[in-house]
């Protein structure tokens, strides 16, 4: 892909930039580019640009304003201690925005595409990349959206994908705490045949209203059933969730409806390699609290590429609670699989998994 680059006449002064870095939050600032391609039939994808960053103009009647026809990803560039940035797994988040664009009706972008996008991003803006030092990171958030200028339902024939980034600071501001979750009863996040295995916005505005119900109930995260029969754990708004019992077995739900983390897939193989047997099968929201009541169940952790992992507290549904069973720290395993994996992120550990990907 031959890539047109306009560099920003107003990038961001260093003196703002190091103020910025110093405290980033999540997703409030944006790095000095973006990059942009679009696909219409005929010309297939072209016009691929690094562009100072900026609003885009929009026609009232774009379809993805109507029709919700778009598809994201989330993932990180990690500054490594040589002074080089890298990113974790890419061509898994590529090979994932294909699986999502099949679900909803999108061309594909070739993998090298895609991974070759992020890494001119990357590159431009590379004084984005924030310190290693407490979890600091780059946010990048490509996306494809429905362009096409048409309120007729069907495929948009105008495509637009883009990468943006964002500097990011630690999910844990004051160290890692368990978080509480609400069982959701009434609302689900996907049904056999819908969404819930393409990472698409629509999931997350269905999430939002249970999500504010968890709010109301004190709680951190809102946690989902399975939508046929409200018995299985599927997972919470943006993160797959772990099992762990007491004989060293780890507990996940299988795929199908769920969102298929990347960082799901690379903890266990982490646990794996610690010699711990990783089941993937339903698990009853009966077994969770069963396992807890009766101490079966040590340790519950979620985890997504926001958070890395976070330790599980408390359970709490309409009429009832579940005790946590994770200390105020998290669980030993957890903690240990969390910082191996980060470890494995700022190149402080030997990469040998070959999951980090240099940049430049
Ligand atoms: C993105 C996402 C996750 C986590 O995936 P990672 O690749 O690990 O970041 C989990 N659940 C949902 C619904 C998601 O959208």
């Amino acid at each position: 892909m031959e890539i047109s680059t306009t560099l920003s006449e107003q990038p961001v002064d260093d003196a703002r930039l190091a103020e910025i870095l110093a405290n980033p939050g999540f997703g409030t600032h944006f790095t000095d580019h973006m990059f942009t391609v679009e696909w219409t039939p005929e010309k297939g994808w072209h016009d691929a640009r690094i562009t100072p960053y900026g609003p885009l103009s929009m026609d009232p009647a774009t379809a993805v304003l109507h029709y919700a026809q778009e598809t994201f990803e989330g993932m990180k560039a990690y500054r490594q201690p040589d002074g080089s940035v890298a990113t974790f797994r890419p061509e898994a988040n590529a090979q994932r925005m294909v699986l999502s664009s099949q679900r909803l009706a999108f061309p594909e972008l070739p993998v090298e595409d895609f991974v070759q996008a992020v890494d001119a991003l990357v590159e431009v803006d590379q004084r984005w990349v924030p310190e290693a030092a407490g979890e600091k990171s780059l946010y990048l958030r490509p996306f494809m959206i429905a362009t096409e200028v048409f309120l007729g339902v069907r495929p948009s024939q105008h495509v637009t994908f883009m990468v943006i980034a964002s500097p990011a600071g630690a999910y844990f501001k004051g160290g890692i705490k368990p978080v509480s979750l609400w069982l959701t009863e009434e609302y689900t996040r996907a049904g056999r045949g819908g969404m819930g295995a393409a990472k698409t916005g629509g999931n997350y505005a269905s999430s939002l209203v249970a999500q504010q119900e968890a709010t109301a109930h004190g709680c951190d995260q809102v946690v989902f059933l399975d939508g046929q029969e409200g018995t299985y754990i599927e997972e919470l708004g943006g993160m797959n969730m772990y099992f762990v019992y007491e004989d060293g077995r780890i507990v996940t739900p299988e795929t199908g409806t769920i969102l298929e983390g990347i960082t799901r897939s690379s903890v266990i193989e982490l646990a794996e390699g610690l010699g711990h047997k990783v089941e993937e099968r339903k698990i009853s929201i009966d077994e969770w609290r069963e396992g807890v009541a009766s101490g079966a169940i040590t340790e519950i952790f979620a985890c997504g590429t926001a958070a890395v992992i976070t330790p599980v507290g408390s359970l709490k549904w309409d009429g009832g609670e579940a005790d946590s069973v994770t200390g105020d720290e998290g669980g030993e395993l957890t903690m240990r699989i969390r910082q191996a994996l980060v470890d494995i992120q700022y190149g402080r550990a030997e990469d040998t998994h070959g999951w980090m990907h240099r940049i430049g």
